[in-house]
């Protein structure tokens, strides 16, 4: 089965196109066909793709709307020219997995795509009003493409934390902001937390009830997650996704009062606040220079930049002290797994992190650390470490294309 995996933006559009089914997703033979991403939709749109066996080709088109997007790829992929073999039309891509961010209470697994979910999709707009909308565009878009008998399947960031208990999940806010407007924590990169306990059950033979382990998703975004007997039980990120770790642009956790304080020494309005908050703070609010690690790491070697230090510093102190508070809430784990950009690529701030936990009885293998990079998984503490260490590459467009499959084949959920 031909599965096109959307990851819609507001003006970005990032796919997948992967073959699975059930005899494969069992044998890990699924197979990556084709990738790319289009950016700046509604004008010269900058393209970048590749085909199976292909190099990538960079290049620019102008690009009206997400349907010219999802058009322009297909055009491509079923060119006997640039395309894949075996897809040469519409009625050779058999499913579609969005990547959807918010899925409120609603919904806590991944769902088939009818009228109905759509009204539920739209109704928690108010609660993800920078992607919802977004993700809404890109199931109309492909609905206009492929007609309305090509399943369309949502996969929620938010569903996996949906196992979280009410004690961490509820703000200590009068209990009736809770019941009227839903304000709790929802945590987001459900589907690269769950991803990666997959991996770990894979790479170690455990059972999903086996399963204790904090799990890091470091990039630009950054959260982590405590996940006990397989489950979420609590997570960094909240009501947004702008709570928890110091992120790229995010500031992580505050104390809410800077607010009201810099509104009425700086005159700002709520939305500037907010804005500085989103995208001017974390690792570019503190180093003055860049969001980008590699970036910052260069700083320090070239230039011994102490403000890129400091944020590479408190970067890892706020992982240190979540892994700590998770280690205390789940009395205890077996593992500790680093993904995403940083952590699928930073070893040394894998080793200011692990360093810290060295009391626990924590050990780093120092030259794994270094080799586990650029997409490498496997462990990278030392045999006799109390905790293990991981590095697992996160892959949500995976899980994304094999939880269409399982539900345009009514297949049970994992
Ligand atoms: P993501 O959001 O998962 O794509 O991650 C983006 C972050 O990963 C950025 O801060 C990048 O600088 C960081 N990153 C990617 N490659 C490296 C690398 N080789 N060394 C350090 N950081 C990296």
């Amino acid at each position: 089965m031909n599965i096109l995996v959307l990851n819609c933006g507001s003006s970005s559009l990032k796919f997948q196109i992967i073959d699975t089914d059930l005899e494969k997703i069992e044998k890990n033979e699924d197979r990556e066909l084709a990738r790319g991403l289009i950016e700046r939709i509604g004008s010269e749109a900058l393209i970048s793709l590749k085909v199976e066996g292909k190099s990538t080709i960079k290049t620019t088109a102008a690009i009206r709307d997400h349907k010219a997007a999802i058009q322009y790829i297909i055009k491509w992929v079923t060119s006997p020219d640039t395309g894949i073999p075996g897809i040469n039309s519409l009625e050779d891509i058999h499913a579609i997995g969005h990547r959807t961010v918010h899925g409120g209470e609603e919904f806590k697994s991944s769902v088939r795509i009818d009228n109905d979910v759509i009204a539920k999709m739209e109704d928690n707009i108010e609660l993800a009003p920078l992607h919802n909308p977004a993700n809404l565009k890109g199931i109309y878009a492909a609905r206009e493409v492929f007609g309305p008998s090509v399943p369309q399947v949502a996969i929620f960031d938010t569903a996996f934390h949906s196992t979280m208990p009410e004690t961490a999940y509820l703000y200590a806010i009068p209990y009736q902001y809770y019941r009227r407007y839903k304000i709790r924590k929802y945590g987001f990169h459900g589907t690269s937390h769950r991803y990666i306990a997959y991996r770990y059950r894979v790479l170690t033979g455990k059972t999903k009830n086996d399963t204790n382990i904090i799990t890091l998703h470091l990039g630009n975004g950054s959260s982590a997650c405590a996940i006990k007997h397989g489950k979420s039980i609590d997570t960094s990120m909240g009501f947004t996704p702008l709570e928890g770790l110091m992120m790229g642009t995010r500031c992580g956790d505050i104390d809410p009062t800077i607010i009201d304080f810099l509104h009425h020494k700086e005159g700002s309005s709520i939305d500037e606040i907010f804005n500085m908050l989103n995208k001017r703070s974390g690792l570019l609010g503190i180093s003055g220079l860049t969001n980008d690690m590699r970036d910052l790491e260069v700083e320090i070697t070239e230039h011994q930049d102490r403000r890129a230090q400091l944020a590479i510093d408190m970067f890892c102190a706020r992982i240190v002290k979540y892994v700590g508070a998770y280690l205390t809430a789940m009395n205890g784990a077996d593992a500790i797994c680093f993904s995403a950009g940083i952590g699928e690529n930073a070893p040394d701030v894998r080793a200011k992190v692990c360093e810290h936990l060295e009391f626990l009885g924590v050990k780093l293998d120092k030259k794994l650390n270094n080799k586990m990079i650029r997409g490498k998984e496997g462990v990278i503490s030392t045999p006799d470490s109390k905790l293990q260490v991981f590095v697992i590459p996160t892959n949500e467009e995976l899980v994304i294309a094999r939880d269409t499959c399982r539900v345009v084949l009514n297949a049970p959920l994992p």
